[in-house]
């Protein structure tokens, strides 16, 4: 049957609005299903681009029949057969229909049905019919007023009921805002228009009979003079009886959906008729709700409209601003969150274990992911309230730009890390290649490579980060701390570069000195204090200068290494005073390695042996340097005493390092020189106390220039008589041996 269907009443299953969507059900509750219905319909989608109608009238006037008609909807109506009423509650459709009579209506004309009034019942249905004109009012820019040509001009009628209804609610809510309720458009249809009345005659009388209405309705303070074209503008059409002229009714209406366009004001008339150019649609009657928020706005209003309270419509424009925006918010967030979530949990596990990542491409993913989250937002969002609007955008770009901050962040400390660490491998690397390939390479040089390099490299990921117009992205610092940070690497480096020449150096000192030294001493074996011929040009040595010379020799030899320091030092960019340590550390450092070459030569064994030498050549030899062959009547005793006394002059001259000069001991102090200022904390971790130098070791210089302790001198004159004893016996065992031949 007709007219009489199950889903009457009914929420319809998700996704079934084959009559449109159920607003408000008959237990005065708001269906949320409008917003998926507005998403079905591609409405959500359209901002501003849609238009609100509502139709109004008692029951079964026709109502459902003349919309079905004029846009194509389904809303359902009663059956010819049964009357009851069949619209309950509120339904909403949207235009079904792109043209009428030839002629393009608007984009998204969305309809609602209101349930009807009937006069004879009106005790009942009065509460629903005041909220239903709210809910309207709030909402909508047409009202169409549905009323039969028989009840025009009935003051008393049903329909009047109604529309002082439309006024009281209308200022009421004029009341709150004045700025924020704009006119609407109350559009009379009159059915059943027999035509004897034109539509001029009747459209007169309804405007006198709205103007007796609006003058018996009580105004609020202030507004006592308000006229009724104040808030309305009206517009009407007459529409024959659709059953009796079925043919016409159709002509009639397709001409009145004609007239369902934008059009605008051209002026404005005194009869309250509005004077436009194209449709009824006007801009001023538009509630400027975005598609996108309209179901959330009428839920927010039905809520105020069912429990009374007051339609305060700015405030609900606000709150609907903050609840889109939020959900605006979320939604822009969501495909943020698609492309940076990963980033994020990415850098999250690095530095879990402790590793710095630098992810590739940042810059760009993270700019251009804000810039469409940004620019999403602004879409939909700045449709709604502006305060609210850029309130929310704020914290959208705060919320948005904080990740970024720290990801940013996380960014250049990784970059950072990763930087420094193949910088001072790379300097490294290369003076190892370097040292292998023979120690041919320019430190300084190295690490002014690297470092250009590095921070080129580190710049340009930086770079990648800005963002243009965006303050923070703006980051220099970083930059800086960078480059001063390479630089303290750099001379780290440098001060490891040193260790390794001074190290050399060392080396180098060592080996002259174990030469050197040991050439000066062996000179000790040979009696006449030297062997072989002394070299041209100078004197020949002799035994009591063996300090002098080596003390020259030293000498000689560390200032040869010092200039060596000195100069690779500052080829690769040492400073003065790292430079004035390392000389200093040098010269202490050759002074304990002369220091343990003269301990190993005067060794027991080695000294004694020197000794024994240094006798036998002055017993062994005679002055012209041939050796003696031993007669019985030679004063072998008398040669014996005189060379072993020869001898034995040098223990004492050995036990002292002292030169004959002044007869001390050379001035260690001012050759190692007062330790300079620069010396840091692990600079003389590796020098062996100097007694003398080093004050507080307890060792004095004294100490530190003797070679032989008394006791080892004694022991070592013992042994050398007892050395020298056993050549002497020998030398007399073999004269009287070769006298016995
Ligand atoms: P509603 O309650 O106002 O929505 O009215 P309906 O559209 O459900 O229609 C109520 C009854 O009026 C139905 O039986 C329709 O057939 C009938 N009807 C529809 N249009 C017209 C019309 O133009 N003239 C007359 N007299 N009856 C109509
Ligand atoms: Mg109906």
């Amino acid at each position: 049957m007709n007219g009489h269907f199950s889903a009457v009443g009914d929420q319809p299953a998700n996704g079934n609005y084959d009559h449109g969507c159920q607003v408000i059900d008959e237990e005065k509750e708001f269906n949320r299903n409008l917003n998926d219905y507005l998403q079905t319909m591609h409405v959500a989608e359209a901002g501003f681009n849609y238009h609100l109608i509502s139709v109004f009238g008692s029951q079964s006037t026709g109502k459902s029949t003349l919309l079905n008609h004029l846009f194509g909807t389904t809303f359902s109506v009663m059956s010819e057969t049964e009357r009851r009423q069949t619209t309950k509650g509120i339904w909403l459709s949207k235009n079904k229909r792109e043209t009428s009579a030839g002629t393009p209506m608007a984009d998204n004309i969305l309809v609602m049905d209101v349930e009807g009034t009937d006069g004879r019942e009106r005790g009942e249905d009065q509460d629903f019919e005041r909220k239903s004109a709210l809910f309207a009012l709030a909402t909508s820019e047409v009202l169409l007023i549905n009323i039969w040509e028989h009840q025009v001009g009935l003051y008393q009628g049903a329909n009047m009921g109604l529309l002082k209804t439309v006024f009281e609610v209308n200022l009421q809510l004029f009341l709150k805002d004045k700025n924020s309720t704009p006119r609407s458009l109350l559009f009379f249809v009159i059915r059943d228009h027999i035509g004897v009345t034109p539509l001029s005659a009747l459209q007169n009388t309804l405007i006198q009979d709205l103007t007796k209405i609006w003058s018996s309705i009580s105004k609020p303070e202030g507004l006592e003079q308000s006229r009724i074209e104040d808030y309305f503008d009206f517009g009407f059409a007459a529409l024959p009886h659709k059953i009796l002229q079925g043919e016409k009714f159709e002509n009639e209406v397709a001409q009145l959906g004609a007239r369902f366009t934008t059009g605008h004001r051209v002026g404005k008339a005194d009869d309250g008729v509005a004077e436009t150019e194209g449709g009824i649609l006007l801009p001023e009657y538009h509630r400027r709700i975005p598609a996108d928020g309209l179901s959330v706005y009428t839920e927010g209003i039905w809520d105020q409209i069912v429990n009374n309270k007051d339609l305060d419509l700015p405030t609900q424009q606000e709150l609907l601003a903050q609840f889109r925006c939020d959900e605006i918010s979320r939604e822009v967030l969501v495909a943020f969150d698609l492309l940076l979530t990963p980033l994020e949990e990415q850098q999250a596990q690095a530095s879990k274990l402790g590793k710095a990542i630098v992810l590739p491409d940042l810059g760009t993913t993270a700019s251009q992911a804000r810039e469409k989250c940004f620019r999403a937002f602004e879409v939909q969002a700045s449709r709604y309230h502006k305060g609210v609007y850029s309130r929310k955008k704020q914290e959208l770009e705060s919320k948005v730009d904080g990740r970024l901050k720290t990801l940013f962040q996380g960014q250049i400390a990784a970059a950072h890390k990763a930087g420094v660490t193949a910088f001072s491998e790379a300097v490294s690397n290369k003076v190892k290649a370097g040292q292998k390939a023979g120690g041919a390479y320019e430190f300084a040089e190295i690490v002014s490579n690297e470092k250009k390099k590095t921070t080129e490299i580190f710049k340009a990921e930086v770079d990648s980060l800005a963002i243009e117009g965006v303050e923070w992205t703006n980051f220099v610092s970083q930059n800086q701390l960078f480059e001063a940070e390479l630089d303290e690497v750099s001379s780290k480096l440098r001060k490891d570069e040193i260790r390794r020449l001074a190290t050399r150096v060392e080396r180098w000192v060592k080996s002259r000195l174990g030469d050197a030294v040991g050439l000066e001493f062996n000179k000790l074996g040979s009696g006449r204090g030297g062997s072989g011929a002394p070299e041209e040009g100078q004197k020949p040595a002799t035994e009591k200068d063996l300090w002098d010379r080596i003390w020259k020799v030293f000498t000689g030899i560390v200032s040869e290494a010092e200039t060596r320091f000195a100069d690779r030092a500052k080829s690769f960019d040492a400073s003065d005073s790292e430079v004035e340590v390392g000389l200093w550390r040098l010269r202490r450092k050759s002074w304990t390695a002369l220091r343990e070459k003269i301990e190993e030569e005067v060794m027991e064994g080695n000294i004694l042996l020197k000794l024994r030498e240094n006798f036998e050549d002055k017993f062994r030899y005679d002055d012209a340097g041939v050796p003696r062959i031993w007669r019985p009547t030679d004063d072998i005793e008398g040669i014996y005493t005189k060379a072993r006394e020869s001898t034995l002059t040098l223990i004492p001259l050995l036990s002292k390092f002292k030169l004959l000069a002044n007869n001390a001991s050379p001035d260690l102090i001012g050759f190692i020189g007062v330790q300079p200022a620069g010396v840091e904390a692990g600079d003389e971790e590796d020098l062996a106390p100097i007694g003398g130098v080093d004050e507080e070791e307890g060792k004095s210089l004294e100490e530190e220039m003797t070679v032989l302790s008394e006791n080892k001198r004694q022991d070592l004159v013992v042994r050398f008589k007892k050395t020298a004893d056993g050549v002497y016996v020998e030398a007399k065992r073999s004269a009287i041996g070769g006298m016995t031949q």
